[in-house]
């Protein structure tokens, strides 16, 4: 069982979670599930599907190696937003340029909770913690339209207090084609004392039920993703179809790397060349 302290995102998390995986027509052998480090990065060990426990930091390139080598499996990327905004920026940024057909889920609790309480790159200006005893200075990341500018072409967030909201966002996700990123907010409720449970269902709209909202629209998505203090929108806020970067690779038409007859490659040659 989890060792998540009690009332913890992280279990509605690991609710919705299996309850999408377990709805889904895919056999469980066929998923990999990919860790960076923290609280809830521990999820691989507690779900019946493969899985990799990484590097601080080190998912996003840890599992594109796993996609690159057998495109045909799939793979959930997951870690905190200390991991994933901070870490692993650089990462997350290359990943969505490559369009990898996989979901990366990002459990934002605004906060390094394994550490024990220090300031993350999402935690909100004037945010007081270990780290930063006199509120922070600088301006948080913003996940959605670093994802929007960065390429992403399946943009979306949701809530851990919301199971039913969050297992349909990361079911869309995992049937998208290309690469879907899942911003949840997710309550560290033993060091992030101002985003609660409470603070979110306050402010939380979901995009779904806007009148006209269109998730093909680029400017009005990023517009969307402002939206923090008073009003946060859950839902789809971005998607669009482009071709993967295994789309791209007539060399895994037919077959994914792993399954190709290693007999046929010139390692001899190969290796020549680079003596
Ligand atoms: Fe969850 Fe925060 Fe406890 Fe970590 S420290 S298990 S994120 S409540």
């Amino acid at each position: 069982m989890p060792h998540w302290c009690p009332g913890c995102g992280d279990f509605g998390i690991w609710m919705a979670l299996k309850q999408a995986i377990s709805q889904l027509d895919i056999p469980r052998e066929n998923y990999v599930i990919v860790s960076g480090i923290g609280c809830g990065s521990k999820m691989p060990h507690w779900i019946k599907t493969y899985g990799i426990h990484s590097l601080h930091g080190r998912p996003a390139p840890v599992a594109s190696g796993v996609h690159l080598a057998n495109h045909k499996l799939t793979i959930i990327v997951i870690g905190g937003d200390g991991d994933g905004y901070g870490i692993g920026m650089g990462h997350f940024v290359h990943l969505l340029r490559r369009n990898y057909n996989l979901l990366y889920i990002l459990q934002n609790n605004q906060v390094y909770g394994l550490t024990t309480g220090q300031t993350s790159p999402t935690s909100d200006s004037g945010y007081c913690s270990i780290s930063t005893p006199e509120g922070v200075l600088e301006t948080p990341v913003n996940p959605i339209q670093l994802a929007i500018a960065g390429g992403a072409t399946f943009v979306a967030r949701s809530f851990a207090g919301d199971i039913k909201h969050l297992s349909d966002m990361i079911t869309r996700g995992i049937q998208h084609k290309g690469t879907a990123i899942l911003d949840v907010l997710q309550p560290c409720v033993t060091f992030n004392k101002k985003n609660t449970y409470q603070w979110y269902q306050q402010r939380i709209h979901k995009l779904e039920e806007e009148p006209g909202y269109d998730p093909s629209n680029k400017l009005t998505a990023l517009e969307a993703a402002l939206a923090w203090e008073d009003r946060i929108h859950i839902g789809l806020y971005f998607k669009e179809e482009r071709p993967t970067y295994e789309d791209r690779l007539p060399q895994l038409n037919d077959l994914p790397l792993v399954k190709q007859p290693i007999e046929e490659v010139p390692v001899e040659e190969l290796l020549n060349r680079l003596r």
